[in-house]
This record gives structure tokens, sequence and C-alpha cells, in this order.
């Protein structure tokens, strides 16, 4: 008899011990008994020592193994490095590598739904907001209801409604061979030195962390590309991963124009048929380059040589759902089993990625002046208390010249602001009242496009009300502050002939839509566009040179551990759109605190001193990267139980050498969906076993079953 150890598809388990009658080896998906049910699984251990828990006659037999391709051992050690790390159950972590059990099976679906063009009699909100997602798509019932984020009973209810129309599917064709040498630019001297750097490591092969810094425009993806091309040549595989990856359709338009193909794409949004086939053809090898979003990382490469993570600043390679982990560390992690090189390129490094590269730990490449012998952008700011808007308006004087000047020359201009929507707040002028959402703590937004008040948080949306909803009295709710929605309707005004686009993923939620937003950038049908971070990053639009910060302080707002770092980022970013072409860009930055030293760091182009500065803070306080955090976030539909469980944890706080716990309190988010908040901080030296410290700690505190205690190791949010 042999016993296996098996870890099952469910995310609060651990490995159970299983009875083999067949050999089966490390990594074999398998089917086994669970009380009543069947489930898949993965063999960890194909020969297991005898456990004291359960006897060799107790143990349940495995029913079967299943015919895909084994988890292969790189991938096996990060999912339990993710587990530790992270403290998550392993199941929990293997369904982000076994995302669908259709990939797993062998035929897919041969009929699928697509939009007809009918709108049915009966519109629902729900209906008419999936029928919105899903009017491009095409897939089954099941895919209509992810993408369309609605319940397949909506999608069904569309089917009856004539909504939807029935379609064979067409099989997704096989990926074909992106070529090494198809086109390849002619690199400039720092960039062909730099790739000369990644391409000979990819060569080499091996374990080897690479930080490619560039000013925004410098031609890093050239440069990383080369060291795609090396892998190809090797007839190896590579993985880019992009944020964002909805929008990617020009960086795919790049790859494709310099390789001949298409890479495969990986996200959420795929199809079961597509995602099946990717899944498949990234196993045996097929798919020779995969673009996808951090979900990618977990896929079944079958010889990866290469991992690059662009953009790698970006916080949203931060997973805060389910299990919450950094992409960019498991980045590292992936290329560290996998023993390939990975490369992080970004114009603004983290202070994380900085500290490893400072430390000797990562290899510096830098890329210091922009492609093509293109200027940076000048910057200055505009001091609000000095140039202030006229009342009711957002728009400064220097800025609204600036704008002139940039439209008189023919020329496109970018207005960034951080919020979607029309205004982040609707009082009501007779009684104070504030409209929140009834179920977090957070204010609805104004979106008048949609009319509708909306809560960012839950998604809780309702028309906007005639009258205000505390007092009754009628046409008193006033929107306070601006969205972008509101800046547009500001520039239409001042500017009526100019053509006017919002940005944002309200506005460009879908590749069709994405796509058609770039076109029109790029064929001058734009002249001014508002737009939140989504496309203050990545876009090389060379007749784009005036981007005007609406509100350069909104970052630093909130106060947290990284405001002024994720400052600097966000502008620095939205800045490195202007004047990318030949013509000189500048960039205005509205404040009222133009003496903050992140601010003045823009302006002066100093990053360095004061990343410095930003370091030294850290240091001294002893946070990330310098000291380590951990965040328990308690919550509970049922407020004394979270608030019970929070000071429980609070007097149970381990006493651990270079550990400190801060808490227990009540998040600033108190509420979000409807669930009762609590926070708990534990800052350790680097030193420290935090994660050691952090299971004792939770294992002497018991929980009911109505509180969720979540664990976030190097938590990103604070809220
Ligand atoms: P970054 O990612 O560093 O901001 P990009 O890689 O987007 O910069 O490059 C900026 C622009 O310069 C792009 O349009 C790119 O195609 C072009 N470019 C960069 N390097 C080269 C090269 N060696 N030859 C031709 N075009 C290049
Ligand atoms: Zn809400």
């Amino acid at each position: 008899m042999r016993r296996v150890r098996v870890i099952l598809l469910q995310p609060g388990l651990g490995a159970l011990d299983y009875r083999a009658d067949e050999v089966l080896a490390p990594g074999d998906i398998v089917i086994a008994p669970l009380g009543p049910r069947d489930v898949l699984g993965v063999v960890w251990e194909a020969d297991a020592a005898p456990a004291r828990d359960v006897a060799d006659a107790k143990l349940r037999a495995i029913k079967g193994r299943v015919d895909a391709p084994p988890v292969a051992e790189p991938l096996r050690r990060l999912i339990d490095w993710v587990a530790e790390y992270y403290l998550a159950a392993p199941g929990a972590v293997l369904r982000m590598a076994l995302p669908s059990t259709s990939a797993l099976e062998p035929a897919a679906a041969a009929w699928g739904w697509r939009a007809s063009g009918t709108v049915p009699a009966r519109m629902t909100p729900a209906r008419s907001a999936a029928l919105a997602k899903i009017v491009e798509a095409c897939g089954t019932v099941a895919d209509l209801a992810r993408l369309g984020g609605v319940s397949d009973a909506v999608i069904r209810g569309l089917i009856a409604g004539g909504a939807l129309e029935r379609v064979a599917l067409v099989p997704p064709p096989a990926f074909a061979l992106p070529q090494a040498d198809h086109a390849p630019p002619a690199l400039e001297p720092a960039q062909a030195a730099a790739a000369g750097v990644l391409a000979a490591a990819v060569e080499g092969g091996g374990f080897a962390p690479f930080l490619l810094e560039g000013v925004t425009g410098s031609g890093k993806t050239e440069v990383y590309f080369e060291a795609v091309a090396q892998a190809l040549r090797q007839e190896g595989q590579a993985l880019v991963l992009l944020p964002e990856i909805a929008l990617t359709a020009p960086f795919l338009a790049r790859f494709a124009a310099r390789f001949g193909a298409a890479p495969a794409v990986w996200h959420s949004g795929l199809t079961s048929a597509l995602r099946r086939a990717t899944w498949r053809s990234v196993a045996d090898g097929s798919a020779r380059v995969v673009v996808g979003a951090r979900s990618a990382l977990f896929l079944p490469f079958a010889a990866l040589k290469l991992i690059v993570v662009d953009e790698a600043h970006e916080a949203s390679f931060k997973q805060e759902d389910g299990v919450p982990y950094h992409g960019r560390d498991a980045a590292v992690m992936r290329a560290r089993f996998e023993g390939c090189p990975v490369v992080l390129a970004t114009a603004t490094p983290a202070l994380e990625t900085r500290a490893q590269a400072e430390a000797g730990r990562y290899t510096h490449l830098v890329l210091p002046s922009r492609f093509a012998g293109a200027a940076m952008p000048t910057v200055a700011t505009v001091d609000l208390k000095r140039w202030p808007p006229p009342r009711g308006r957002w728009l400064s004087p220097p800025l609204v010249r600036a704008l002139d000047e940039t439209l008189a020359a023919g020329q496109q201009a970018l207005l960034f602001l951080n919020r979607r929507g029309y205004a982040p707040l609707t009082l009501c002028r007779a009684c104070g009242e504030r409209i929140g959402c009834p179920d977090c703590s957070a204010w609805l937004v104004e979106h008048r496009l949609l009319a509708r008040l909306m809560c960012h948080h839950c998604g809780h949306s309702v028309p906007v009300p005639p009258a205000c909803p505390a007092c009754g009295a009628p046409g008193t709710l006033a929107a306070c502050g601006p969205g972008v929605e509101r800046i547009a309707d500001e520039v239409a005004r001042s500017f009526p002939d100019a053509r006017v686009a919002i940005a944002t993923s309200d506005t460009l939620g879908s590749q069709g839509r994405a796509a058609a937003f770039v076109a029109a950038m790029e064929a001058r049908e734009i002249d001014i566009v508002v737009g939140t971070q989504l496309v203050a990053k990545g876009h090389h639009f060379p007749e784009l040179t005036l981007v005007g910060v609406v509100d350069a302080d909104l970052g630093l707002a909130g106060g947290d551990l990284r405001a002024a770092e994720r400052t600097f980022q966000q502008i620095a970013q939205a800045g490195g759109r202007a004047g990318r072409g030949a013509k000189a860009g500048r960039v205005l930055l509205q404040t009222y605190e133009p003496r903050a030293p992140v601010l003045r760091a823009l302006v002066s182009g100093d990053a360095a001193a004061f990343h410095a500065a930003e370091a030294a803070a850290r240091r001294e306080a002893g946070m990330p990267p310098y000291g380590r955090l951990a965040a328990l976030v308690v919550s509970s539909v049922d407020g004394a139980r979270a608030e019970a469980v929070a000071r429980a944890l609070g007097r149970a706080a381990p006493a651990a050498d270079g550990v400190r716990i801060l808490g227990p309190a009540q998040a600033p988010m108190a509420m979000l969906r409807g669930r009762h908040r609590w926070r708990l901080l534990a800052q350790a030296r680097r030193s420290a076993d935090l994660q050691g410290v952090l299971r004792v700690w939770l294992a002497a505190v018991p929980v009911p079953g109505n509180v969720r205690v979540g664990v976030d190791v190097d938590p990103y949010s604070f809220v």
C-alpha cells in the first residue's frame, strides 16, 4: 500500500492523506473522495511517511488520475511558498494554479451565446449592466455571467428575452510561434548594453533578478523584448506581466510587430474555451510567450526561461481579495524556483525594489534618457492659493492658458484626476445630509453619465434622487468636489470647439472600447483627454504635449505609509505621457502645497534626493522595506462579535522579541459590504520570524463562525 499526501482544490484545507492503488508521482492531478463528494486534488508527496492522526487502514482510496499535465515542481514550490509566506491555506493557493476544472476536461463547449442586438421588453438594472459588459463577448452562460459580473440566472433571463442568440463556438486557434528575429529594432547604445546583459542572463540560465530602470519613454520595452527573443531562440517560454491587462491592445500590436505573431494572453476575462486552450498550450510548451495579469504567475509553464514584470512599481500587482499576495514578489520567487532571470521594469521603482538593488541582490540596469533624443517634459507647480480657479470651477487660469496654447498649436492635452464619476460627494443644502452607502463607510459617488449614485467599494448603486433622502426637500442636493466627468464638463464649457474624451475604467471597460480610444488618440480625433491613472501610464501618444494634474495633493490626503511615494510614481507616470515625440512636453501640477517635498522633487527632477529622504524616514520608523508589517482585519456582519474577537486578539498579542502589535482599532473603513471591521497591525524587525509569531498568535484565539480574520502580509491597503 502507498500513502500519498494530497492537496485538494478546497479553499479551507491543508494536505490530506489517501491510499493509492496505482503508482502516482508528485504533481499528478487526481480525484479524491471528501466526505460524500469527489474533488480534484494534486499529489504533494507520493510516498508519505505514516501520520499519527490517520492509521493506514483508515485511509480512503484515490479514485483515479486525471489525464492532464502534472503540476511541475517549480510551480508546487511556488504554491508552498505563497501558502507559507502569506499564511494561506494550500488548497486556496492551489486553486489559483488550477483555476478552472474545465481546463482539465477533454472537450470544450461547442455552443455559446452572444448579444443579438434585441433589447428585451423587461430590462432590470442588473440585466442592462450585464448586457453593457458582454456586448462584445461570446461564450457559455457561465462565461457571460462571469464577464457581466452577474449570476447565471440574469444571463438566462437575457436569453429568454431574446437579447442573446445562440452561436457555434469556433475552437480557438493554436498559438502562432513568435519569431525571435522577425523585426528587431536598431537599439541605442544604452539600450543595447542593457539588452545584452539580459539576453546573456537568459542564455546562461539560472535565477538572476534585474531592476531595469529607465525614465518614461526610454524604450524599456524594446530592451526586454531582446531578452524575450533570447528565450525564444532557446526554445523556451517567457512570461510578461502587465498591470491592467484589459487595456493592452497597443502592447499586443507592438509585440506582434516585433515578433511576427501575437502572444498568448491570460486574464480573468477569457472565455472558458480560450482559457482551457491557453492553459493546455502553456503546459505543453506550444504557447511560447504569455502576456498576462498577475494570475498568469500560476500557469503551468513547461520551459520557462524569463519573467518580466512591466510597470513593476504598480500597486495593482498586489492582490487584495482571496489570497492576498504581491505579484511582484511572487514573480521573483517563481523565477527562483524555475531557475531563470526575472526583470522588474519601471520608471519609478518601488522603495522595496530600490532597496534590493542597493543591497546588490538585484542587478541594476539604467536607461538614463528618452529614446531618440526626446527631452523630458518641464514640470512646474501652479499654486492654487495664488491662482485660484473661478468659483465652482477646478482649472486654474495658468492651466487654462496652457490648454489654450496647446490647442492653438494643434497638439493634445491630458488632464489627470484619479477620481471616477462626476462628484465624490452629494450633500443636501437644506439639512446637511451627505449621501452614504448603506453597506460601507463611504460616500456615494455621482456618475452623471449614468444618472446614478454609486459606491466604489461594493458596487451599490441608486438613481440620483429628485429630493433629499433625509429631509425630503426637493432640489437641494449639491455635488461637491470634482471627478473626471465634472472636469470634462468644465473643459467643454471653456473650449466649446475642443474634442474631449473621458478615459476611465467606466468608459474604457472593454478591450474594444479601449482600442477605439487609442485609435482615436492616434488619429488625433481627440484634443483633450480627461482621465484617471488608467490612461496616465504606458501609452505613447507623440502629439500629446501637455499634462495637467488637476489635484496633485489628492494622493497625499490618505496619509498612509506609501502616500508620498505613490504620489511621486503617479504624477511622474502621468507627466511621462507629455512630449514623447519630437515636440517638447510640459507638466503643470495644481496644488495648495507647492513646497511639499514630493512636489519639489517632481519639479526639480531630483528623484534620488526624494527617495533617499523617504528611505531614511522609513528606516528610522522601522517601516517597510526596512521593517516588516502584517495586518489582521477582523470582520463580521455582527459588530459586537467582530469587536470581541479583535479585543481577544489584542489581549493575546504575542510578546516576541522584535515584534510589536498595534491595535485593535476600528478600521478607517469601519464598515465594508455590510461587515464591521477592526484592524490590528504587527510590525517586526526584518530578522524576526513574523509568520511564526502570527501562526502561534492566531491559533490562540478562537474565532466564531460568523467572524473572519483576514491576514495580509506586507499590506498595501490600510483602510
Ligand atoms: P518606456 O516603456 O521606457 O516608457 P517605450 O518602450 O514605450 O518606453 O518606448 C518609447 C517609444 O520609443 C516607443 O514608441 C518605442 O516603440 C520607441 N522605441 C524605443 N526604442 C526604440 C528603438 N530602439 N528603435 C525604434 N523605436 C524605439
Ligand atoms: Zn458600499
